[in-house]
């Protein structure tokens, strides 16, 4: 086992793979910028390095800062969290180059699904169902009309590089194409450094649902059930729920050992995410994360099982602590995405916090690295701390939850806290009855955007 890792990034990621590391006994290097100097995974760790400015391009996404970091501090791997590197190969390469070990898949599969069109020809090798829609990359716009009026209106254009629902343009016609098109790769390029696009059919009204995977170096893969994701925003996750209200139990057995069959179909190595839509009781795969998930906690909390501890052991050669069929789903989980950004509008609000007060009692957990007085800065993602709530069954759930959510204080900035109290008592949340753009028409109606 290592004896010492580097975590090459920040806020709530940062601390929960701390958080094992000190389970496990190894020590830590936290890596923080010039506006992180006071954030929590520096204060935490065993040691830290300031890797750069502000900017993540000069310090998070600065892979010679962090090479260096490691190697001076004598760590023997490095865990790249979730976003910033951990879906980058040339840095899984640089790192397995300077003699570390880089806690994530193997890079073929990075390289793999960090391209969705090579993830959906990989995803179709290893027999997963797809989204109906272009073998590959669409190179102009004479080719994307063929293609749409073979799959059929609406389409949507995606960007092959694509993330965070980035470089996604919807046509409902052939009249919308050309502008959907261009557009679609102007901001793929724009976010990415990439303009290649692709086609698929726009599902009318599915729901988002992930299959959680794992495999190790011994043969040994197992699926850890399905999370709900469908409560979005542009296409960002904000709630998330496990296991999912749509799936019966046959289902669920079914599109898990298809996921689990694909994982070793590819000899993938590690955790990873399958993505599906799922509409009219069918499952089709959009792409795949070769990483650790922001929404992880649900499955932890339903199955009992440390992600974070398997990565790092299935990283050091260990087999997995359980074999499929000693896991054991039991009652359910919802997580809360707490942002930093105005509840309806989404702009973000960083400041000084005044007040935080985190809920507690039972079926409770809170990941954030907020404190009273902390400066939540400007330069990275708004997402500030995630609730997460067990119950032994939805509704037993949705109860603690709510308490939860109502004895949380973050001041002075409007946050997401304030959206999630009116989801919680929704009637189709209760019921379980809503899908992928449910939150957009029914709390956002003049925000439809895609
Ligand atoms: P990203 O990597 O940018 O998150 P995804 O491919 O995972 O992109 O898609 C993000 C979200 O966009 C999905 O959860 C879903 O809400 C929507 N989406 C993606 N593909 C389709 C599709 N073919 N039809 C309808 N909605 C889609």
């Amino acid at each position: 086992m290592f004896k010492k890792i580097l975590i090459a990034n920040r806020g709530d990621v940062a601390l929960r793979v701390l958080r094992a590391c000190q389970d496990m006994g190894i020590a830590t290097v936290a890596v923080h910028s010039t506006a992180d100097t006071d954030a929590m995974h520096v204060r935490l760790a065993d040691e830290s390095v300031c890797i750069g400015e502000a900017a993540s391009a000069q310090s998070y996404l600065n892979i010679p800062a962090l090479i260096s970091a490691a190697t001076i501090t004598g760590a023997e791997a490095i865990h790249p969290g979730v976003g910033f590197l951990s879906e980058n190969a040339d840095f899984a390469g640089v790192v397995a180059a300077h003699g570390l070990t880089f806690i994530g898949p193997r890079i073929e599969h990075i390289t793999a699904m960090g391209d969705k069109v090579e993830a959906k020809r990989t995803a179709a090798k290893a027999g997963l169902p797809l989204v109906p829609g272009s073998e590959g990359a669409i190179a102009d716009l004479d080719e994307a009309r063929k293609t749409a009026d073979k799959i059929g209106y609406p389409v949507l254009i995606k960007a092959a590089s694509g993330g965070g629902g980035r470089g996604m343009k919807v046509a409902n016609s052939q009249d919308d194409l050309a502008e959907a098109f261009s557009s679609a790769r102007s901001e793929a390029k724009a976010a990415f450094g990439d303009d290649t696009v692709y086609l698929e059919r726009y599902l009318d009204n599915p729901r988002h649902i992930e299959i959680q995977v794992i495999a190790d170096a011994h043969g040994n893969v197992a699926h850890l059930g399905e999370r709900e994701c469908s409560v979005q925003r542009r296409h960002q996750k904000l709630l998330e729920e496990a296991p999912s209200p749509a799936l019966t139990p046959k289902e669920r057995a079914e599109i898990g050992k298809i996921a689990a069959e694909a994982t070793r179909a590819m000899g993938y190595l590690g955790l990873g995410t399958m993505e599906f839509l799922y509409e009219d009781g069918g499952f089709f795969f959009i792409e795949m994360n070769t990483r650790l998930q922001v929404e992880h906690p649900i499955t932890e909390a339903i199955t009992g099982i440390d992600l974070v501890v398997e990565q790092i052991n299935i990283a050091s050669g260990a087999p997995l602590s359980f074999t499929q069929d000693e896991v054991r789903f039991n009652g359910h989980a919802i997580e809360c995405r707490i942002n930093a950004e105005h509840p309806t509008s989404f702009l973000p609000t960083p400041g000084t916090v005044k007040d935080f007060h985190a809920p507690g009692g039972p079926g409770v957990r809170v990941d954030s690295f907020l404190y009273s007085g902390y400066r939540i800065p400007s330069d990275y993602d708004s997402l500030i701390a995630k609730i997460i709530v067990h119950g032994d069954t939805r509704a037993h759930c949705l109860a603690r939850l709510t308490r939860a959510l109502d004895e949380t204080i973050i001041t002075p900035m409007p946050t997401s806290l304030d959206l999630h109290r009116l989801l919680v008592r929704d009637a189709d949340i209760a019921s379980g009855a809503y899908s992928i753009r449910w939150l957009e028409e029914n709390f956002l109606p003049n925000q439809q955007n895609d």
